[in-house]
């Protein structure tokens, strides 16, 4: 069942941002594959000057229609991207796919009311209940970019997740992961082996562990690793053809959770965590100080108390 409701902040953030235009031009569609395009997001925060174009989108044409996989910020977002659909496959979209229940990936879906819209059962009830809080929570960030956007939950997949859909014949395998939030659902196209990761992986940009499961997290890299994937679209950063990207998400993954353990039985307070530098070869990623600080905030305290919950052991 899908509900739509309107956000009610609107009008405020229309309020405070006045109707200053957001700079950036809309992506244009990269094909990585047969069949396959990739709508690159800015390597950056959420923004005005970016409204909220920070993560990567997708879509496949099929012989049956195009199927998108995320809609990104806003509802300027979801209408360009299903223009860039229209005029790259000149199919229009039968099915939507989204990866998880942050609000850069999913606020784009009421440009499509007229189609199926698909999550996780998790992702799907996180957004009909707490989605007005996430978009208003952007809307404060990004401001005019997201005039007009609604939340439009996604209807829940059939558990348990098929392993394989078709379209016309071309089959996508649908994979139920956790790790980075509570559902992660990854899209893998088996005739090109181009795997549509979500934020379970990041390129050249720190991964977001606000709702971090670590231990689950590294699993669902290993799964993911296990794939015989030949294009991989991570959730943040470029588009890969090896194993480097699964390999640094896993590297900084490993990393925090090394760090917040020594730092805990060291007795540093929350601010010394924070000035901690990482390893030589990830300070290149971009965000890196802003995630880290947010990823301090977010896990320490519970690795202070002793409670190691989702960090493992
Ligand atoms: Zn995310």
């Amino acid at each position: 069942m899908r509900q739509i409701r309107q956000i009610r902040s609107v009008g405020l953030g229309l309020l405070l941002f006045g109707t200053a235009a957001f700079a950036r031009d809309f992506p244009q569609p990269q094909r990585v594959a047969d069949g396959v395009y990739v709508l690159e997001g800015a390597r950056e925060h959420f923004s005005r000057a970016n409204g909220g174009d920070i993560a990567n989108t997708g879509f496949i044409g099929t012989p049956a229609g195009t199927v998108v996989i995320d809609t990104g910020a806003s509802l300027r977002y979801g209408q360009a991207q299903r223009a860039a659909v229209r005029a790259a496959t000149g199919h229009d979209v039968v099915q939507v796919y989204i990866t998880h229940a942050h609000p850069d990936h999913f606020l784009g879906n009421q440009a499509y009311a007229d189609v199926p819209v698909q999550a996780l059962p998790a992702t799907a009830e996180r957004i009909a209940q707490g989605g007005d809080q996430l978009a208003q929570n952007l809307y404060l960030l990004v401001g005019s970019a997201m005039a007009g956007t609604a939340v439009q939950a996604p209807g829940a997949l059939a558990t348990p997740t098929p392993d394989a859909v078709a379209f016309g014949g071309r089959r996508l395998q649908l994979i139920a992961l956790q790790g980075h939030s509570s559902a992660d659902l990854a899209v893998f196209d088996e005739a090109t082996g181009s795997l549509f990761a979500g934020d379970l992986v990041f390129f050249e940009r720190a991964p977001t562990t606000a709702d971090a499961d670590l231990p689950a997290w590294l699993d669902a890299l290993d799964r993911l690793a296990r794939l015989p994937v030949r294009v991989l679209v991570p959730g943040h950063g470029p588009v890969v053809r090896g194993p480097e990207a699964i390999a640094q998400t896993r590297d900084y993954l490993l990393w925090v959770q090394r760090t917040l353990r020594e730092a805990a039985a060291q007795g540093l307070d929350m601010n010394e965590v924070m000035r901690l530098q990482a390893p030589e070869r990830l300070r290149r990623l971009a965000v890196l100080q802003a995630e880290w600080q947010r990823t301090v905030m977010h896990l320490y305290p519970a690795v202070e108390a002793g409670s190691l919950p989702r960090l493992g052991h």
